[in-house]
């Protein structure tokens, strides 16, 4: 077997499985795989999606846990089976006879037998003055990751599709003080602002131009008009696409040619981790948030 050194640890540069993306659902797979006796590389660029967030929630016997020490014990349960980690951004990938070769920022090249492509999602987030530097802090989109730490305080929902509606009432299980702004969101049919009325979710209509930031901590919400509104945090939806990156090119490209499930072929998990088989064409298509 061929090693080289890579992060000063000396690697093989063949693997029977690559997994590019070592978040939740990379380390998840490279566990099952190693424990299968399989050699399995993860190389990761430690962009994970939840990285602002001060803990990971509604994970059961790890609620709480800093998303970033999340992954430090997920690494450590892969090593303890054999599967490596490096650090690195994966820049390509492409077939290469009966196995695929993928190419590092930093020059190195690994083969593999298999793929296992698990590089996440990028939250696409509506341009308001302020939102972004407040992501994952107290701008949020889950009412499950982090409903629970803004109970009871005055929340609004930015409409910005056709699921603002929907978006407010799961937040009305977590507070009473909320407010609709409707924003870039459709018109609200009747029935629409009377489910909004009956939840006493007061709607604001016009466009949201900042957010008011004192002390590091959201204070309010600023409509086009001047109209200031006192909240304490701020409910988005972002657009969440696929994460492939400069790989996106040859993973379409090279990956989609995959004949039979004994063929290789590209392996994604679907997004709650398990590794069903897809085609690496799902790469690009929009991805749902949560
Ligand atoms: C702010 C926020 C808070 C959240 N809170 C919760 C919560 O409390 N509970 C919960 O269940 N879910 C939560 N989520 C959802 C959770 O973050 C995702 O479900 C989870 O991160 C998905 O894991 P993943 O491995 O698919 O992707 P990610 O965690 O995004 O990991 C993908 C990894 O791939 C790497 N990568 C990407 N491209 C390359 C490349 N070319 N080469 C090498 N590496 C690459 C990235 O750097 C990253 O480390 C939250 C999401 C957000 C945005």
């Amino acid at each position: 077997m061929v090693v080289t050194m890579m992060n000063n640890m000396t690697i093989a540069t063949a693997y029977d499985v690559v997994v590019i993306g070592g978040g939740a659902a990379g380390l998840s797979g490279a566990l099952t795989l190693a424990r299968s006796r399989r050699s399995v590389l993860v190389i990761d660029s430690g962009e994970p999606r939840n990285a602002p967030a001060a803990g990971v929630h509604g994970f059961l016997t790890r609620d709480g846990m800093n998303p970033k020490a999340l992954l430090e014990v997920g690494r450590a349960e892969v090593r303890g089976y054999g599967g490596y980690i490096v650090d690195g951004r994966v820049t390509s990938a492409s077939r290469d006879g009966d196995s695929f070769t993928v190419s590092l920022a930093d020059g190195r090249v690994v083969s593999a037998r298999r793929l296992l492509v698990t590089t996440g999602l990028i939250d696409e987030l509506p341009e308001v003055s302020g939102l972004r530097e407040r992501w994952g802090r107290d701008v949020l989109h889950c009412p499950y990751c982090h409903g629970w730490e803004v109970r009871d305080q005055a929340v609004g929902v930015l409409g910005t599709g056709p699921r603002a509606v929907h978006q407010a009432l799961l937040f009305r299980q977590l507070t009473s003080d909320l407010v609709l702004f409707t924003h870039t969101a459709p018109q609200l049919s009747e029935e629409q602002a009377e489910q909004l009325a009956a939840r006493e979710i007061r709607v604001f209509t016009g466009i949201v131009d900042s957010l008011e930031i004192v002390d590091d901590v959201l204070t309010g919400v600023r409509l086009r008009d001047g109209t200031l509104v006192a909240r304490q945090a701020l409910a988005v939806m972002p657009r969440s696409v696929a994460r492939s990156g400069a790989m996106a090119s040859t993973c379409s490209r090279s990956l989609r040619r995959g004949r039979s499930p004994s063929s290789s072929r590209a392996v994604t998990p679907s997004r709650t981790g398990d590794l069903s088989r897809r085609s690496c064409r799902s790469c690009t298509s929009p991805a749902s948030a949560g």
